[in-house]
């Protein structure tokens, strides 16, 4: 198999039925970025910030954080890289950054919350991000957006940002584009709006799902209990495909769904065109993508999903196309 994968490396990822799709891997740290090539993954759709505020014992400093991003660019050679802004809080617990116990901390001060409460944070990350990328291009996206209020205060920082750095003589990204995770359900109810204040959407898939079927993501005494290949849940995706085409802006997800290969297959099915992942699954995904006709595929989904009674679940579709097919 190892080898099979290895073989698949410089392949396309293309459908049996000639649909591209963009293959890309999470990161974090810079020992992922040899994965990068080794895996052949299409570009980075999810590099994870705090990580390097984790692993350190105080916080690093904007010079070790420029030093950082500028080599993820360095390392990816001009494939696209996203950035995602500290996401911090919940389960991520910074040492040295104190915060009050919570009852429930996924629910609470966490990630743009905090951010936006304590803007030098956010915008000493910001500054290294548009200086590492000077003369490149830089994609950066916000971490558990609730409301659009959070998306227009987080623009602004990074507009401010930009223009401070600029009269200072410092050279500026050559494209920015500006992104928001879909990870709180309440975005699903006002799309289009926050269609219009993005370039990109990206779904955070474990979190959106934890939020929409109310299953902590980190109890496994109820973690497999509700099916995120669940007919509800793909109509929720679906949802956000439709109004991203409608507003011509690109999605994709980067949750741990996009890993496993009959996920991946219903993403692509669903009409995902990019989906990020961790580097070792992205051999397994390509095997799968190579022999799928991702067009029958999205008839049956298309199908079902419209179906007032299905007659079937969601996963019995998928198992069932993948055994005819
Ligand atoms: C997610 O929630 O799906 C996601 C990609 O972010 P994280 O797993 O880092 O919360
Ligand atoms: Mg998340």
């Amino acid at each position: 198999r190892q080898e099979r994968y290895r073989a698949l490396r410089d392949v396309a990822a293309c459908t049996k039925d000639g649909q591209d799709v963009d293959l890309m891997m999470n990161a974090g740290l810079l020992v992922d970025l040899p994965q990068l090539e080794a895996a052949g993954a299409a570009g980075i759709g999810l590099f994870r910030t705090e990580l390097q505020f984790m692993i350190a014992s105080t916080m690093p400093k904007t010079s070790d954080q420029e030093r950082l991003y500028s080599a993820v660019l360095d390392a990816a050679g001009g494939k696209p890289v996203t950035f995602r802004t500290l996401d911090i809080g919940g389960d991520k617990v910074l040492p040295y950054l104190h915060q009050s116990p919570e009852e429930n901390p996924a629910l609470g001060y966490r990630a743009l919350r905090l951010a936006l409460d304590r803007p030098g944070l956010m915008r000493t990350q910001l500054r290294a991000l548009l200086k590492a990328a000077g003369g490149r291009e830089l994609r950066v996206m916000f971490p558990m957006v609730t409301d659009l209020n959070e998306l227009r205060q987080a623009r602004d920082l990074i507009s401010r940002e930009f223009k401070h750095l600029t009269r200072f003589g410092h050279v500026m990204p050559r494209r920015l584009k500006l992104g928001a995770m879909i990870e709180v359900p309440s975005l699903l109810f006002q799309l289009d709006e926050l269609m219009q204040l993005v370039d990109f959407v990206s779904i955070g898939s474990n979190d959106l799902f934890q939020f929409f079927s109310a299953v902590d993501r980190g109890n496994a005494q109820i973690a497999g209990r509700f099916d995120d290949l669940s007919t509800p849940f793909m109509r929720a995706l679906r949802e956000i495909l439709d109004a991203a085409k409608r507003n011509s802006v690109s999605a994709t997800l980067c949750g741990e769904m996009a890993g496993r290969p009959i996920s991946a297959m219903a993403l692509i099915g669903l009409g995902f065109r990019s989906i990020s992942m961790t580097s070792a699954s992205i051999g397994p995904v390509k095997a799968m993508l190579v022999e799928l006709d991702a067009e029958a595929l999205n008839r049956r989904i298309t199908a079902h999903l419209a179906e007032k009674h299905p007659k079937q679940t969601f996963r019995q579709l998928l198992e069932e196309f993948a055994a005819a097919n």
